[in-house]
């Protein structure tokens, strides 16, 4: 039996004729860049988030830094951002020539909210919170800092859509919250795509003018922007997933919470979920106690696919060098990244599939 980390292929085929259909609409159509299935989608997406505004961009990144630039992050600021969170994240921040500081993750891999403070200084201007791994961050104690040092506060949910704190979707706390669209995300368009969210009309429109070279008035420019234009066909593709995301999530809670009622293991600790958090499983993530290594060996041999997200933090990246950070800064952000392992957990994946995974660990020596 052969099981892939990841197959994209069921998500497709479970709502086939849905898809297709929308997708010859835009074909069909002659217009492809900015029209109504892009401000339909958009306001859908703000309806389903209870939130004023949605923009759709070119990818989760582009959501990021255009998030940044219009909080009027630059130069000579720093943001918070947790040191296991994904490269993007940090390159949000950096393409605006801010500065990253890290702070340690806590047991359910997103910032721990008790590490914050020790890491404000005069020169603080944010917050960006990423919840990882599709897990609800714990946004209350987070906001209470936020609040009173006054920071904006910026959500990356490129891995949590749907998921809440406290009843309270993760996209709904923040100033300006992103997403990314990436196929393998929760809510994957058949190509890339991205957005922002937020309840500030002013900022909506400014990131609107920016996604489009800076141009509010079709071919006057008012700002040097970028070109970031979800384009119509995966929009109307995202229409279609986005009336299907809670029976999608529905089915990988099922997955996950197979894996935690049957993985029995001594050297694996399952992912834990905080009180008053939800996990939509963008990831299923177990730390391997003893020899990494070795168990990707083994569940090779027993053609299991498995990843690692991910084997190198941001500070330690050939990317990040500049900013001088050495092995031993952040002691658990770097115990994760070598002890991490993500188990296949997708769409469609049949029961049998997760029962071979399941005994194949439960016989892991
Ligand atoms: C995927 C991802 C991004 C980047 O999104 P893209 O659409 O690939 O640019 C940013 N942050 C996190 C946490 C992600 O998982």
């Amino acid at each position: 039996m052969k099981i892939p980390f990841g197959d994209l292929k069921f998500q497709f085929e479970a709502y086939q004729n849905e898809y297709e259909t929308a997708a010859l609409e835009v074909l069909r159509s002659g217009w492809y860049v900015l029209g109504k299935h892009v401000s339909s989608f958009e306001t859908e997406f703000a309806d389903y988030l209870g939130v004023k505004h949605a923009v759709g961009l070119a990818s989760g990144l582009d959501a990021l830094i255009l998030a940044f630039r219009t909080l009027g992050i630059g130069r000579g600021d720093e943001v918070i951002v947790q040191g296991n969170a994904y490269i993007a994240c940090v390159m949000g921040i950096t393409a605006n020539k801010a500065k990253p500081v890290f702070v340690e993750p806590d047991k359910y891999h997103n910032l721990n909210p008790d590490l914050i403070e020790e890491k404000i200084t005069k020169k603080t201007k944010a917050i960006l919170v990423v919840h990882l791994y599709g897990q609800a961050s714990r946004m209350d104690k987070i906001m209470s800092i936020a609040k009173k040092y006054n920071l904006k506060v910026v959500e990356d949910c490129a891995q949590s859509h749907g998921a809440k704190f406290n009843g309270q979707l993760t996209g709904t706390f923040g100033d300006i919250n992103c997403f990314s669209f990436y196929p393998s995300k929760n809510l994957g368009a058949f190509g890339d795509g991205g957005a922002i969210v937020t309840n500030n009309l002013q900022y909506a429109e400014h990131i609107k003018m920016l996604r489009n070279y800076g141009s509010s008035i079709r071919y006057y420019f008012e700002e040097v922007g970028l070109n970031s234009r979800l384009d119509e066909l995966q929009a109307a593709l995202l229409s279609v997933k986005l009336k299907h995301l809670s029976e999608l999530t529905a089915e990988r809670e099922k997955i996950a919470n197979n894996y935690i009622k049957s993985i029995k293991n001594k050297s694996i600790t399952l992912p834990l979920v905080a009180p008053d958090a939800t996990a939509i499983w963008h990831l299923f993530v177990i730390y391997v106690k003893g020899d990494r290594k070795k168990l990707i060996d083994y569940l090779n041999k027993n053609e299991i696919g498995t990843v690692i997200h991910y084997p190198q933090p941001p500070h330690l990246s050939q990317a990040y060098e500049y900013l001088k950070m050495k092995k031993g800064d952040l002691p658990l952000t770097e115990d994760y990244a070598d002890h991490v392992l993500s188990l296949p957990i997708y769409n469609g994946m049949p029961k049998s599939h997760q029962d071979f995974v399941i005994k194949k660990l439960n016989e892991y020596k």
